[in-house]
């Protein structure tokens, strides 16, 4: 896991956004955080806590909430685990100027979810206030796009 290229593209002496380390906190959970961010085009970035950092995917439109719903996600770089909480203004100048605000965040379960990454294949369960329940986020096989996935929310379970 790297955040190399989260510090790259940033600025930290112009940002409110945090260095972050790599590292993990103590907490046997796994956190997820979705921020909606009014940038220059508004959408929502999906983070899941993984290996110490958060897995982050762009969504452009609102995530799905009811089965059968799917949304594009487009796969971005890992971002600190110090993000789950951020929220504020990025200047104007900065890398994804605008607002974050949290638009939900809580906790998630899920197998070996690094392994189910890397196999382009993940079954999570969330533990927000708005997602909740089991969700699947699905590498497309455009090669091409090779950072494009799907989130869809699963059938509930009856
Ligand atoms: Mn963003």
């Amino acid at each position: 896991m790297s955040l190399d290229l989260y510090h790259k593209k940033r600025n930290f002496t112009k940002t409110v956004e945090p260095f972050g380390q790599e590292e993990k906190t103590d907490s046997a959970l796994l956190h997820f955080v979705v921020q909606e961010h009014h940038a220059r085009r508004l959408h929502y970035d999906f983070r899941l806590e993984m290996a110490g950092v958060l897995k982050s995917w762009t969504v452009p439109k609102i995530p799905p909430l009811k089965s059968t719903e799917k949304r594009l996600a487009i796969q971005v770089e890992d971002h600190p685990f110090d993000y789950l909480n951020f929220e504020g203004e990025i200047a104007t100048g900065n890398y994804g100027a605008g607002t974050v605000k949290i638009w939900d965040q809580g906790t998630y379960e899920a197998d070996k979810p690094l392994n189910q990454l890397e196999q382009g294949k993940l079954v999570f369960n969330l533990k927000g206030k708005k997602m909740k329940g089991y969700y699947t986020l699905l590498k497309t096989s455009n090669a091409d796009q090779e950072n494009h996935w799907l989130i869809l929310k699963n059938k509930d379970k009856k």
